[in-house]
C-alpha cells in the first residue's frame, strides 16, 4: 500500500507513517504478550499496554482520516469516490435480490471480485468514506461514489480496457494509444470520469 489516496489532478496522500510504527509495536507487544505467563502481574500490565496502543493507534488514525476529508471537501466540489462496497464479498451475501427478476442478484454485485488480503484495507475505507460522507454533508456537497471496476485497466485518453496496461503497480502505459501515466492517477481520472457521468445522467 504506497498511497492512502491518489486525486485525479495528480495529488497523493500518503499512508500516515505514525499509524504503520503503531501497527509494528503493537504486534511486537502482543507477541510478548503470547510468551508470557497466564495469569502473572507482567502479563496483566502488558495486556495494558496492548489495549492502550490498539486505542492509540485507532486515535491517530481517525484524525488522519479528519483531516484528509477536510482537505478533500475543502479543495473539490465534487469529490468521487470508488465504491468498494460494490467489491465486498460479505456485502454480496446479503445483497437484496432484484425484485424485477426474483432469484437473481443485481448484476454489478454478482460480477463483483475481491483480493484476498483486502479486509483491513476495506474496513479502513469505509470508515475514511463515512467520515467524508459527514463532511462534504454539512458542506452542501454530496460524495459521489462508482463501481471501480476496471478503472484501474482503462485508458483514460483512449478508453482501451487491458489488464496488461498496467505495467507495474504505479505504472500505466496503454497498450493501444501509448498513454503513459501513474498509475493511480489514471484510475483516478476514470473514476471522476464515471462520477461526472451519473450527475449528468441525474440531473437528466
Ligand atoms: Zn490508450
Amino acid at each position: 500500500m504506497a498511497n492512502f489516496l491518489t486525486t485525479s489532478d495528480g495529488h497523493f496522500v500518503d499512508n500516515p507513517r505514525y499509524a504503520r510504527v503503531g501497527v509494528d509495536r503493537l504486534s511486537a507487544a502482543q507477541q510478548v504478550l503470547v510468551r508470557k505467563q497466564r495469569g502473572s502481574n507482567n502479563r496483566l500490565g502488558l495486556r495494558e499496554t496492548v489495549a492502550n496502543r490498539h486505542r492509540k493507534v485507532a486515535n491517530q488514525r481517525r484524525d488522519f482520516y479528519h483531516k484528509v476529508a477536510r482537505r478533500l471537501v475543502k479543495e473539490y466540489d465534487v469529490p468521487v469516490v470508488e465504491d468498494l462496497r460494490v467489491a465486498n464479498m460479505s456485502r454480496r451475501a446479503k445483497a437484496k435480490p432484484d425484485p424485477e427478476n426474483p432469484g437473481q442478484l443485481p448484476p454489478n454485485v454478482a460480477s463483483a471480485k475481491i483480493g484476498p488480503n483486502r479486509s483491513f484495507n476495506d474496513s479502513g475505507w469505509a470508515q475514511f468514506r463515512s467520515i467524508l460522507e459527514a463532511k462534504a454533508e454539512d458542506a452542501g456537497r454530496t460524495v459521489m461514489s462508482v463501481n471501480p471496476r476496471h478503472t484501474s485497466q482503462t485508458c483514460h485518453e483512449c478508453g482501451h480496457v487491458d489488464a496488461g496496461n498496467r505495467v507495474s503497480q504505479a505504472r500505466f502505459l496503454c497498450r493501444r494509444c501509448g498513454h503513459e501515466a501513474h498509475a493511480d492517477v489514471n484510475a483516478a481520472r476514470n473514476i471522476l470520469g464515471a462520477g461526472l457521468a451519473l450527475l449528468v445522467a441525474q440531473a437528466t
